[in-house]
């Protein structure tokens, strides 16, 4: 870098002395030079470096040298990252094992963690009311980029040709982060699809065949309390029942959780056929134990994953993370199905789950930001280290099928889960943005605790839930 800079110097320093000279020879003015020649306008030197004066002829020239020149010392230029549950770590940890930091020595990535997704929304949602505050680059769930889009706080990627990497993420998770053509976050993972989870050993023990349909899931429960009344099929958790219920409810097909009016304004649709047929399914297992109304985030259930208490699971992708964080990988027998059918012979899924990054609209610094973001999640080499670093599923097409990616998992009594899931439930998944993920699971929280516990009907909870979030979109909450 020193030996180039020393090149460069030494070309800038002749073109001067040549244009000095000949100015000197002609014995005019540079204006009256350029009156004389108008076709021989000297170019400007629009991009100049404030550290050592020196110009570029284009922006990315200069950018280039502020992220890398070292000599002499430029300022650094910070790039804030905000994550949850380690996100922010892992980004920083795979930047540097690929080297971001050495080749942008100048670029001083910034992590920062936050208590949860909600305390990162709420912190985004204070910045974009505020006008300051919010971070470089920030971690937004896919089925929260529609909510965070119209607050102008997420910037607009299009100015760096990110268009151009669509067709590298699933059609439907890319398009939860575009508006009006205008493309505003990367995926990282998409480790949402749908699956069930179910015990291998429990099956093979009673007898049992996976289930392709809700039907024959619930058959399964059925037959299995006859054989061995201490087992459930499943559990419904009041604390987060919401996420078997949404994909319940996706996966039948429709709109799913909300629709959009013809003049733009959006309802809950948690008046449709699919919202009652998916809550009635889920209060019938409570209701006739087959399912345990138990919490799912807790570490009771941690253990009792392990232990024979549950033989299935409806849940997404992430949950065999999940299952290897809590479980000892030398005991388990969990091997994972396809999501059940509502029709016979018509596959389905739904989605819960799946991260991209965006920058945003605050970002002192969004060329370098653009930078990150192109050098983790647009680069397979790079996206690869990256998901060995968390195992998030990824959301790069190509990588869901790499060698790396795609293993026969010993977790999983030698099944190759990733192979599987892209196979048979990312290709079916139906899901649709919406800028009111916030009130879907405030409220059918608290609807599903009611109606899974037998305080209140299926019927009257959809009534009394749809109520509640129609008054907010209203409110314009
Ligand atoms: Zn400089």
């Amino acid at each position: 870098m020193k030996a180039l800079k020393d090149v460069k110097g030494i070309a800038r320093t002749s073109l001067i002395i040549l244009v000095v000279a000949i100015i000197a020879i002609a014995g005019i003015g540079i204006g009256t030079y350029i009156v004389m020649n108008p076709t021989a306008t000297p170019t400007p030197a629009a991009f100049v470096c404030p550290t050592d004066g020196e110009t570029f002829a284009t922006k990315a020239e200069l950018n280039q040298h502020l992220w890398t020149d070292t000599t002499p010392a430029h300022p650094k230029i910070p790039l804030t990252i905000w994550g949850w549950s380690g996100n922010e770590q892992i980004l920083n940890r795979t930047a540097i094992e690929t080297g971001f930091t050495t080749t942008y020595p100048n670029i001083e990535l910034n992590p920062v963690a936050q208590a949860g997704t909600g305390a990162e929304y709420d912190l985004l949602t204070q910045a974009a009311s505020s006008g300051s505050g919010a971070a470089d680059l920030v971690g937004i769930e896919v089925d929260w980029g529609a909510r965070f889009i119209p607050m102008d706080i997420l910037l607009p990627l299009n100015q760096y040709g990110a268009m151009d990497y669509a067709n590298k993420f699933p059609a439907w998770f890319w398009n939860s982060y575009v508006d009006n053509n205008t493309i505003y976050g990367i995926p990282w993972d998409a480790s949402g699809a749908g699956a069930l989870f179910y015990r291998s050993d429990v099956f093979d023990k009673y007898g049992l065949t996976v289930p392709t349909t809700m039907a024959e899931w619930k058959a399964v429960g059925q037959e299995l309390k006859t054989k061995n009344s201490s087992w459930y099929l499943t559990f419904m958790p009041p604390d987060s029942s919401q996420i078997q219920f949404e994909m319940l409810i996706d996966s039948q097909g429709g709109p799913g959780i909300f629709r959009k009016n013809t003049d733009g304004t959006w309802v809950s649709n948690l008046d449709s056929a699919e919202a009652l047929r998916a809550l009635n399914f889920m209060e019938d297992l409570v209701d006739t134990g087959l399912a345990k109304a138990a919490p799912m985030w807790n570490d009771e259930m941690y253990a009792e994953m392990g232990d024979d208490v549950y033989a299935s699971v409806l849940c997404a992708q992430w949950y065999t993370a999940s299952l290897s964080a809590w479980l000892d990988r030398n005991t388990t027998h969990w091997k994972v199905a396809a999501f059940p059918q509502w029709t016979a012979g018509t596959p389905t899924s739904a989605n819960r789950g799946g991260t991209s990054y965006c920058i945003t609209t605050q970002s002192a610094n969004p060329d370098a930001a653009w930078e990150l973001l192109k050098w983790l999640f647009l680069s397979k080499n790079n996206a690869r280290t990256l998901y060995q670093n968390c195992k998030y599923y990824p959301a790069y097409t190509e990588l869901q099928t790499d060698p790396v990616v795609a293993i026969d998992d010993p977790y999983f009594g030698g099944q190759n889960v990733n192979a599987f899931i892209a196979a048979n439930s990312m290709p079916y998944v139906n899901f649709h943005a919406s800028p009111y993920s916030n009130l879907f699971n405030t409220y059918c929280n608290a609807m599903l605790q009611e109606v899974l516990l037998g305080t209140k009907s299926p019927e009257q909870g959809l009534t009394d839930a749809k109520a509640n979030i129609d008054r907010d979109i209203a409110a314009g909450l």
